[in-house]
């Protein structure tokens, strides 16, 4: 029995999992993981914060998440200095579901949905997932946006839903905030719709958040994960800001208890330890830097990043590169951008290993 033989829906037929290969190699550089494990006072309180919450298990969790977006809306509020309170803040397991839920409200059959590739394949999996038309925008050659012809997309399109992914996977490309405003002007003169700003990687960025951007803009999402910055990705817990309306809106379909009470015990743990993970953060942008001078000393070119990630090339043929440096022990990511590889910040030792990776399977006209 092969799936295609099930009675799945058409357009699920021939489509493969997303995923990056998940090999046993020494220096796994590939998923853009934080490479630091939570310090152990964090883990002790993790341990604390969950035993309180296994004792109460019994009953469902608060469906609300009530504290945890407080203290999310707190965080924000810290660290752009635009306010936000917890009506304002939903969250769910990962900026995956965020996005998920976001379009199961917002796009759903007969709608479509709109994003700058290359960019987050999830954003166009979850929009084929929901039902979701997926309309594939345009960029520059250097991977910014191309303003004029990505208005022209909108215009063309009427997309319910635009993704605009700041900085972006997989290039590291940040998106300006004039960009963004002429984004969701267009995208409002032309339906109006939903514009999501995913800023998963924006605690790397050398620039500031575009959360701002959300005042007087109730179409405006911006979506968050504590799975890079606060080196939690198995925890799974991601959020948004919006207008109030987008929090109440996505409740209509959000699952009751979506959110466990083990997830939300640990999640409000981490945000405890807020300044150390941020501290690990700042140690993660000093090695990206050292890392895109390296490989630019080396006579790669390397797309500037905003990100803890980096993409370099140019190959002629990007999978013999790809599998070199994996034979060196150190697995990168081929997004399947043409001509380009993608690596991870790691620890000081994890990029030193990779650029010597680099440096012995040189040159890159390879
Ligand atoms: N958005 C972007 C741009 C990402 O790269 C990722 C993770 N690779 C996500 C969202 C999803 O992250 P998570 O579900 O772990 O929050």
């Amino acid at each position: 029995m092969k799936i295609d033989d099930l009675p799945i829906r058409d357009e699920l037929r021939g489509q493969s999992p997303y995923g990056a290969p998940q090999l046993d190699v020494p220096v796994q550089l590939n998923t853009n993981e934080n490479p630091y494990p939570l310090p152990e006072p964090l883990v002790a309180r993790i341990a604390e914060r969950v035993a309180e919450a296994a004792r109460h298990l019994n009953r469902y969790p608060d469906r609300d998440a009530v504290e945890l977006r407080e203290a999310l809306a707190a965080y924000l509020t810290r660290t752009t200095g635009f306010r936000r309170g917890r009506e304002q803040v939903w969250a769910a397991n990962g900026s995956n579901e965020i996005l998920q839920q976001l379009l199961q409200t917002f796009g759903g059959p007969g709608r479509t949905a709109l994003g700058f590739e290359p960019s987050y394949s999830m954003h166009a999996l979850i929009s084929r997932g929901t039902g979701t038309g997926w309309i594939s925008g345009p960029r520059n050659d250097d991977f910014t946006i191309d303003l004029a012809a990505a208005r022209a997309a909108i215009a063309e399109h009427r997309p319910n839903v635009v993704f605009i992914c700041s900085p972006n996977n997989p290039t590291g490309t940040a998106v300006a905030a004039d960009t963004v405003l002429a984004l969701y002007e267009a995208a409002q003169a032309a339906r109006p719709s939903l514009v999501v700003v995913d800023e998963a990687y924006v605690e790397f960025s050398h620039r500031p958040s575009l959360l701002s951007l959300l005042e007087g803009r109730p179409n405006l999402v911006v979506s968050r994960t504590m799975s890079k910055a606060f080196g939690a990705a198995g925890l799974r817990l991601g959020y948004l800001a919006a207008d109030a309306a987008v929090v109440d809106a996505v409740q209509l379909v959000r699952l009751p208890y979506h959110l466990s009470a083990v997830t939300q015990a640990t999640a409000l743990a981490c945000l405890e330890y807020t300044d150390t993970l941020l501290g690990y953060v700042q140690q993660l942008k000093g090695e990206r830097d050292r890392v895109v001078d390296s490989l630019r000393e080396l006579g790669l070119e390397v797309t500037d990043s905003d990100a803890n990630f980096i993409q370099f090339g140019r190959f002629t043929d990007t999978r013999a590169v790809w599998q070199a440096i994996l034979d060196r022990g150190v697995l990168v990511r081929d997004n399947g951008v043409p001509g380009w590889l993608r690596v991870t910040a790691g620890t000081p030792a994890e990029n030193d290993a990779f650029l010597d990776a680099v440096r012995l399977v040189l040159p890159p006209s390879s």
